[in-house]
């Protein structure tokens, strides 16, 4: 029979099953908040029901690597608010993508990527699956026709973010993944620009869904976690890989730090989405400012897609400067409030330059070709008072060169 807990929050609305899917008080001692397993392995009542256990003959835990009870009711919340069938956590973003790709992957398959992604994910796919016979192809997949082009019978994954890290190019969920599914790929989206709070990549026809949960889900900035969630036969594919090939167990403890953080997450994107857009028009209404990328300002070329599939625009924004990275230097330095950090989705707004940061695993050439700009600096914004970030973000802009042609006017 199912457990109070799985069957009670299915219809349920996106906050509540944020705090309550996957746990029932009344199965633990009627503790609100769910305990903390810290054990690294669990006793067998006999040698008999130790082997059931490993075969799969009978459920239950074995050893903390693969599985723990903390991590069962987030993974359960995570497919919820994703909706998906299963879920599965690990001990870091990278952690997932490692985990399900290898798993996932053969000598001779094709990969095709969308152009720009979080750099070290870029570097897994360019120089880790690529050096055992796997083709990557990395295509900017805002582009249907590249998308055609690229894909074959041999590509066996779709794998994009969206919006993109750093430069928020939004990828259509949808279409790109009719177009993977004619030739049987599967479509993998890294969510973690968004939380399904605002998108959910699996109602549009992607297969699978990937995250950092360092970032939103967890969204105070005191762990490094991973998710996914999707198909149960993909979820438990990704765990092997977890068990066998990475290692990459989440803690219990950062587990439950998690389900904490999801308990405010809705709240939580509301602001973030709506600060940022208050500082993308305070950015782009600026003289010293050449450019701005944010899916929420009207002019931006990919908001009517972002309405699309986004409930929200989300709290990360890239820019450059009309002085480039020199003057990019100065306002970072300037600023008191926002902190110089990469990372992004807490509750502090942070500022980074990619091109030298996250992103700095791409060569120089790669980085020209697939659009992140040495000049481009990206910030996640917070929750903190509106009004101060946008005080100190006017004062490090104060005094930057400004466009000639508004200088001159
Ligand atoms: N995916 C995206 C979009 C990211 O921004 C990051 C990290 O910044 C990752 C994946 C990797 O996650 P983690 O740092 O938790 O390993």
């Amino acid at each position: 029979m199912a457990s109070k807990a799985a069957s009670k929050n299915r219809h349920q609305g996106f906050a509540t099953r944020a705090i309550h899917t996957g746990y029932e008080p009344s199965e633990a001692h009627g503790a609100l908040s769910p305990p903390i397993y810290m054990t690294s392995t669990f006793a067998f009542e006999t040698a008999e029901e130790g082997t059931a256990k490993f075969a799969g003959e009978l459920p239950g835990y074995v050893y903390g690597r693969s599985k723990n009870p903390t991590q069962a009711i987030l993974e359960e919340r995570i497919a919820s608010l994703e909706g998906g069938e299963a879920g599965v956590v690990f001990a870091s973003g990278m952690g997932a993508i490692t985990s399900l790709i290898w798993r996932l992957t053969q000598a001779g398959d094709e990969i095709v990527i969308d152009h720009t992604l979080y750099g070290c994910t870029f570097a897994f796919f360019m120089q880790g699956v690529s050096r055992f016979d796997v083709t990557v192809k990395p295509v900017d997949l805002t582009d249907l026709e590249q998308v055609r082009d690229a894909l074959s019978p041999r590509t066996r994954i779709v794998f994009f973010e969206t919006p993109a890290n750093p430069n928020l190019r939004v990828i259509d969920i949808a279409a790109v993944s009719a177009l993977a599914h004619e030739m049987e790929a599967l479509v993998v989206v890294d969510n973690t620009f968004c939380s399904p709070a605002i998108q959910r990549p699996l109602e549009h026809g992607a297969d699978v869904v990937v995250h950092s949960a360092t970032k939103f889900l967890g969204g105070h900035g005191d762990l490094v976690a991973g998710a996914l969630a999707g198909p149960k036969w993909i979820a438990d594919e990704a765990r092997q890989g977890m068990r066998l090939l990475t290692g990459a167990t989440l803690s219990p403890m950062a587990a439950f730090l998690i389900l904490r953080g999801l308990k405010t997450l809705e709240l939580r994107m509301q602001r973030h989405c709506d600060s940022a857009l208050a500082i993308a028009r305070l950015l782009d209404g600026h003289p010293a400012v050449r450019w701005v990328a944010y899916p929420g300002l009207e002019n931006y070329p990919y908001r009517e897609l972002a309405r699309r599939q986004m409930s929200g625009f989300g709290g990360l924004i890239a820019f450059e400067l009309y002085g480039g990275i020199e003057s990019g230097r100065t306002f970072m330095n300037k600023l008191n409030l926002v902190t110089r950090a990469v990372s992004l989705g807490d509750a502090e707004t942070l500022v980074q330059h990619p091109a030298t940061m996250t992103h700095a695993t791409y060569s120089a050439q790669e980085r020209a070709e697939h659009g992140i700009s040495d000049d481009l600096l990206r910030m996640s914004i917070g929750l903190e008072t509106l009004a101060d970030l946008e005080a100190d973000v006017l004062q490090a802009l104060e005094d930057l060169p400004v466009a000639p042609q508004r200088h001159a006017g």
